[in-house]
């Protein structure tokens, strides 16, 4: 599934229990790998949130897909907690390959950038679920002309530039947020998320009777993002992660109906469907 947001592209599928992926251009990173997707294979860094199956088993059979190709080798970046563990899975897929990767795993703690390409960085932050678990965001660094030089020549400007003078200033855009599998605390773990510009975001359960069971297994309730509608500042916000229990149709008529003064920003995405907004503003 594709989406476009604009000179920000994503590509992913995600159903819970079944797979999360995404990809991320620029600069082409992947955030999990769900159970191993052949479009992964481009990617260069894999960030994977949490260590349950339907967001890491997949890095092995990137890495095999990858060495195949004898692509350049690839960074695994996940928590610290997990990176033993991460360690010993590829190893032995590798050792039923009788193949080498070539990769490194680097754990990471919260707060923790990570250099992916010309003025992006991503940092990492804590979200709430069962297992130690990251999300991750996406800053984009940008040069400003500075106010007072706004509307000069380009001429002027080659002059301003050549006495030594600044004339730009370096400003830091969020540019995506994912949040890997989390429930409500993220909110207040990392506040930061409700301004990128666009917000990757879990929404497993939608019915009243399974709030329970969002509260147990850390995942969100429809119902959680309706009590903190009014902080999403985001310019498109996309759900995905639904339990199979719920149809897609009917997450999109309860977040039209529920989250009215969000609902044209908000796009779902499943494992086979995207559901843009009545609007189909932005995309
Ligand atoms: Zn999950
Ligand atoms: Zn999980």
């Amino acid at each position: 599934m594709k989406l476009r947001f604009g000179d920000l592209r994503i590509e992913g599928e995600s159903r819970a229990g079944t797979e999360t992926w995404f990809r991320v251009f620029p600069p082409g990173l992947a955030l999990d790998a769900g159970r191993g997707a052949l479009p992964l294979a481009g990617a260069r860094d894999l960030f994977i949130s949490h260590g349950h199956l339907d967001h890491a088993l997949g890095v092995p059979y990137v890495l095999s897909q990858r060495t195949l190709h004898q692509a350049q080798d690839t960074r695994v970046l996940c928590p610290a907690e997990i990176a033993a563990d991460l360690i010993d899975l590829i190893e032995a897929a590798a050792r039923l390959e009788r193949a080498s990767y070539r990769y490194r795993v680097e754990g990471l703690a919260p707060g923790d950038r990570v250099a992916v390409g010309k003025n992006l960085q991503v940092e990492a932050f804590r979200t709430d679920h069962v297992v130690p678990t990251l999300g991750f965001t996406l800053l984009r660094r940008r040069h400003h002309l500075l106010p007072e030089h706004v509307g000069r020549s380009s001429q002027e400007l080659v002059e301003l530039r050549r006495r030594g003078e600044t004339i730009t200033e370096a400003v830091e855009d969020r540019a995506l947020s994912y949040c890997g599998d989390t429930g409500p605390g993220v909110f207040e773990l990392a506040p930061e998320i409700f301004e990128a510009r666009v917000l990757l975001l879990e929404c497993t359960f939608l019915s009243g009777e399974l709030r329970r069971r969002g509260e147990r297994y850390k995942h969100l309730h429809l119902d959680d993002l309706v009590e903190h509608a009014a902080r999403f500042a985001n310019q498109a916000l996309v759900l995905h992660h639904l339990s199979r229990r719920h149809r897609m149709e009917d997450l999109r008529r309860a977040v039209d109906q529920r989250l009215p003064a969000l609902a044209g920003r908000v796009w779902l995405l499943g494992d086979d469907r995207v559901f843009e907004p009545e609007s189909g503003a932005g995309s």
